[in-house]
């Protein structure tokens, strides 16, 4: 199958534009969990179980907190705290950079985290000055993948049309939606989740890659694109 009809690159951001090994996403699962127990005066232990079955059921962990009316966690507070982070273990991806500056047609970044994070990780990449726009989970109206209509905003507002557009992520089930839109789908297959913790990463190891059946499953978008392309 041929991408030459594509007009519009979707990607998502952490564990997608850089893999699960650089300790990003990692340090935001541990950032959720304790502020989930500091506010809610919790132990970590169970913190951490409300965060993963919020996870499974509404989305992400935010979400679970707003859908259910739990005001002691502020949206906007937990966002600027998880999202606080050290991005030093992310390096300049050139080679990435080049591959996504040959692309023809706007690429844009889909993302449940932060505007604000997904620029301080494009920066750490140097893959500045190459997406159109960042849809974060504020653009969303706090209403994240895999909710179909966040989908539907998402393309309206930036006049995509599904059909002609391509749409990577790590994870299966974002997809889906994607693929009920005419959207072509591609899996990066991750292997890491969480590698600060094996054992949450047994119990929880479904969350990641669903079994969904995209389009393309993949490990590694430069050679996948390269491949593509040159
Ligand atoms: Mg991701």
């Amino acid at each position: 199958m041929s991408l030459s009809f594509i007009k519009t690159w979707v990607f998502d951001l952490d564990n997608t534009l850089y893999p699960p090994e650089e300790n990003i996403f990692s340090q935001i699962d541990e950032k959720m969990t304790s502020f989930i127990a500091e506010n809610l005066k919790i132990s970590h232990e169970e913190a951490f179980n409300i965060q993963k079955q919020n996870f499974i059921d509404h989305g992400t962990t935010l979400a679970g907190f707003m859908n259910t009316g739990n005001n002691k966690i502020n949206p906007d507070k937990f966002l600027e705290y998880v999202h606080d982070i050290n991005l030093s273990s992310l390096k300049a991806d050139n080679k990435l950079r080049k591959i996504l500056l040959m692309l023809p047609g706007e690429k844009y970044i889909f993302t449940n985290g932060t505007k604000k994070h997904a620029e301080n990780v494009i920066k750490r990449l140097n893959l500045e000055n190459i997406f159109h726009s960042i849809f974060g989970i504020k653009e969303a109206n706090y209403l994240p993948k895999p909710n179909i209509e966040t989908y539907n905003l998402f393309l309206k507002i930036n006049n995509i049309d599904p059909k002609t557009s391509i749409m990577f992520e790590d994870m299966g089930r974002n997809l889906i939606p994607a693929k009920k839109l005419g959207m072509t789908t591609v899996l990066l297959e991750r292997k890491l989740p969480n590698k600060n913790n094996s054992e949450q990463k047994e119990k929880y190891k479904d969350l990641w890659n669903d079994d969904y059946d995209a389009d393309y499953i993949i490990d590694d978008i430069v050679k996948f694109l390269n491949n593509e392309y040159n």
